[in-house]
């Protein structure tokens, strides 16, 4: 069985660092599920080191990205070196405001240098939330459409995937961008729908363990009050939560799930 994670991603926020003891607080009632259900935080690149041990043990700190290799000249970036050296061992990337899907950065993160940086983190040890996830005109065309560009994000890190033994060191976060802090979440049909879907690919072009093993989140407005309905779904593994992370109510999100 699939154990079922949440992770609660700060983007941009808090704007002052004397608020993040309060967020940071918001966690303590995740700690009681930690053995029915993973839990993970992003703060910001600066305020990581901040809060990195401020958490009840056992709930992660997670940076909202890493670059493709090691230090050097690449101003602005984190290492996997440095964050693994700072005693966290998860990192999320691949999110679709680092993809590209709102605009910035320009050039946009492409699947290619994704699976650069996922090879990179796991040949370092590290675990990784890999996000994937389609904008409204795909949606709009049909299941069949968002799967393909599931299928499209998801193609070159099939070699990665096949040849990982532990395949709960990859969480796949499948996150629609029009859900993302619309206030719109997906319906639990549709998110199961192609969480299954993924699934079904994983197992037809990386293998059947994989597909049974590896967990995947569903993000895009995620909350209390539809975390019951959607964790009822079999292949909904957990959830990526953005506004609702910043709140109380991250607690019960996680209490949806466990
Ligand atoms: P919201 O939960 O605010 O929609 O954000 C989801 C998200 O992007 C998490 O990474």
């Amino acid at each position: 069985a699939r154990k079922p994670i949440v992770g609660g991603n700060w983007k941009c926020n808090p704007a002052t660092a004397s608020s993040l003891d309060e967020l940071v607080s918001n966690f303590d009632g995740c700690a009681q599920y930690l053995d029915k259900c993973d839990v993970y935080v992003c703060p910001s690149n600066l305020h990581v080191a901040l809060v990195k041990d401020s958490f009840k043990p056992g709930i992660k700190v997670a940076p909202q990205n890493c670059n493709f290799t090691g230090c050097g000249a690449y101003t602005g970036e984190m290492s996997v070196d440095q964050i693994k050296d700072m005693g966290m061992s998860t990192v999320l990337i691949g999110h679709s405001e680092r993809r590209g899907e709102f605009g910035l950065p320009t050039p946009k993160e492409s699947n290619e240098l994704m699976a650069t940086k996922l090879q990179y983190i796991l040949d370092q040890g590290l675990s990784c939330v890999f996000c994937i996830g389609e904008p409204l005109p795909i949606r709009e065309k049909g299941v069949d459409a968002v799967l393909a560009e599931c299928a499209n994000q998801l193609e070159d890190i099939v070699p990665i995937l096949k040849s990982l033994e532990d395949k709960s060191r990859v969480v796949i976060a499948y996150e629609p961008v029009w859900a993302i802090g619309t206030g719109v979440a997906a319906t639990p049909e549709q998110a199961q729908e192609t969480h299954k879907g993924i699934r079904d690919w994983i197992a037809k072009n990386v293998d059947q363990t994989t597909a049974d093993e590896i967990r995947i989140q569903y993000g895009g407005s995620a909350n209390a009050k539809n975390a019951p309905e959607l964790s009822a779904f079999p292949d909904i593994d957990g959830f990526l939560v953005g506004g609702a992370s910043l709140k109380p109510e991250i607690a019960d999100i996680v209490a949806a799930i466990s």
